[in-house]
């Protein structure tokens, strides 16, 4: 049976569609398909809220159904959360302790028990030696001195993003702060090179990011932006019409900025193609938002030839709500000469600087002259929050005991099962009349990651939401009719994938 998940992987990996034999639809084959996941052991690391701690009203010390312990750090396996089933709690419900399907990792991911002790660490190191924690660590820390934590994260990262050296990394700020650095820097209009070209319905604050950008530079979105449009009733938006854009802007555009996955669809965009054409067609710059691409589908930046990327680290990366954010610039972009000898072919390139952009070893000298570091970490402008640094080096320990390549491999089953199952729901429905809802997500597994956009018949958002949520179920809403249902890889189940289905079925016939 180990050879069928092998065998569902090699299909889907080749953009086929393998269909499920039709025992697939009982609760069983899920649970044999996630006695064979190789990563099935990952969800232990994890504090995935359950039907009880969702109903809390107030904190009650117990972030899980039973104290696990600290564990899930650096390769060291959980120990198991007891399930007892059928105990009466005084609130009368007996599923107190049973996780929620987590659904919205896409959102906000689930968290790493690690993290716990990544904090601890670092309050104890503060109380322990304060001011010297910039310098020293303890020998027995999960961290690093507080000026090696960012780069200690950027090293973590080249198998996430792909990149060719931990110089190419950085973390800090926030997302939308990032996308303003690296626009200060890659969005360089001229009279004739002045528009910026994304897509027709960017996260609202990449489009508000987009629009002040511009018109900082005393231009106007109407003459300066250029976006392009999906397919009105698929919303699918064609790499051919991206490229056709890209040909008939050419001469006119200083940068193309798109998302890695479009978070409303989650639609997989080409990376390496547009980008290599946009390069062909000369335009000066081409960044992509990865906010839901990283930790979600493979990544392979500097092979790719991007010039910068940005990304949060709460989706798919896990490190918490508004935790320090990350941002790639490649290596040609760099001061001074590469790890081979070359010279990056623009020289110093302009910057919004402050003083943490500053090479390290010169940094505390307080010079007037700004010596940028090498490479991203020359972006960055403030002392970095080492709480977030904290998180996010957590989190990225639970990605470093796998790789991108096997998440992905178990996500393109997980997302495919999950699909089938609900055209399987479809099916059923009786025929004629309109759907109760639709797919929007591409069909294509390579134009995805974990996510699927299901659009619902109007009408029917509100009372389906609401069953949906009493069923232990938590996805997330983009109104007026849009739920993205997120099984990521990392910790949900085939279980999970078939007990939504159960649950979202029963949602849509009591809504009717
Ligand atoms: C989640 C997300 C953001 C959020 O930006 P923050 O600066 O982290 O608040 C921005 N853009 C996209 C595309 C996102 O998915």
């Amino acid at each position: 049976m180990s050879s069928e998940f092998q065998s569902l992987i090699k299909t889907l990996r080749a953009g086929q569609k393998p269909e499920f034999p039709p025992d697939a639809r009982s609760i069983d084959y899920a649970r044999q398909l996630d006695s064979q996941d190789k990563l099935g052991s990952f969800r232990e690391k994890f504090n995935i809220p359950t039907r009880g701690s969702l109903r809390k009203k107030a904190l009650n010390g117990r972030a899980t159904a039973k104290p696990t312990g600290v564990n899930g750090c650096n390769g060291t396996n959980g120990v198991k959360a007891q399930k007892p089933n059928g105990i009466s709690h005084a609130n009368g419900h007996t599923d107190d302790d049973t996780p929620s399907i987590y659904f919205v990792g896409n959102s906000l991911g689930a968290q790493p028990k690690c993290i716990r002790e990544h904090l601890d660490a670092h309050l104890e190191t503060w109380a322990s030696i304060g001011v010297n924690g910039h310098f020293t660590s303890f020998e027995d820390s999960p961290l690093a001195a507080w000026q090696d934590m960012a780069a200690d994260c950027a090293e973590k990262s080249l198998d996430l993003v792909g990149a060719a050296a931990p110089s190419e990394v950085i973390y800090m700020n926030t997302l939308t702060v990032n996308l303003h650095l690296m626009m200060a820097s890659f969005y360089r209009p001229t009279e004739k090179r002045h528009k910026i070209i994304a897509e027709w319905k960017p996260f609202p604050s990449d489009s508000y990011a987009i629009a002040s950008q511009i018109q900082w530079h005393n231009l106007s979105p109407a003459t300066s932006l250029v976006e392009v449009h999906p397919d009105p009733h698929t919303l699918y938006l064609s790499t051919d019409q991206i490229l056709a854009t890209i040909d008939a802007h050419a001469d006119s555009t200083a940068l193309l900025l798109l998302p890695g996955i479009q978070y409303y669809t989650g639609q997989l965009l080409d990376i390496p193609r547009i980008t290599a054409h946009a390069r062909a067609r000369g335009i000066p710059a081409v960044g992509w938002d990865l906010a839901h691409a990283v930790g979600n589908v493979e990544l392979a930046l500097h092979d790719w030839d991007v010039d910068f990327a940005v990304w949060c680290t709460y989706k798919y990366l896990n490190a918490g709500p508004g935790a320090i954010a990350g941002a790639f610039v490649h290596r040609k972009h760099h001061d001074g000469p590469d790890p081979d000898g070359r010279v990056g072919d623009a020289g110093y390139r302009h910057r919004l600087a402050g003083w943490y952009g500053a090479e390290k070893t010169v940094r505390f000298n307080m010079d007037k002259v700004f010596a940028p570091a090498e490479g991203a970490a020359g972006w960055q402008v403030s002392n970095p929050s080492v709480v977030d640094l904290a998180s996010v080096k957590g989190a990225l320990g639970v990605f470093g005991q796998t790789t991108m390549r096997e998440l992905r491999d178990k996500a393109v089953v997980l997302t495919r099962y999950l699909e089938w199952l609900l055209e399987g729901l479809l099916e059923e429905e009786e025929s004629g009349g309109e759907q109760a809802f639709r797919i929007i997500t591409p069909g294509n597994p390579l134009e995805r990651g974990s996510q699927l956009s299901l659009l619902l018949r109007a009408g029917l958002m509100e009372r389906v939401s609401a069953r949906l949520a009493e069923g232990g179920v938590v996805i997330d809403v983009r109104k007026p009719d849009v739920i993205r249902v997120a099984p990521v890889p990392m910790y949900c189940r085939f279980e999970d994938v078939w007990e939504f289905v159960e649950v979202f079925r029963n949602a849509l016939e009591e809504a009717r």
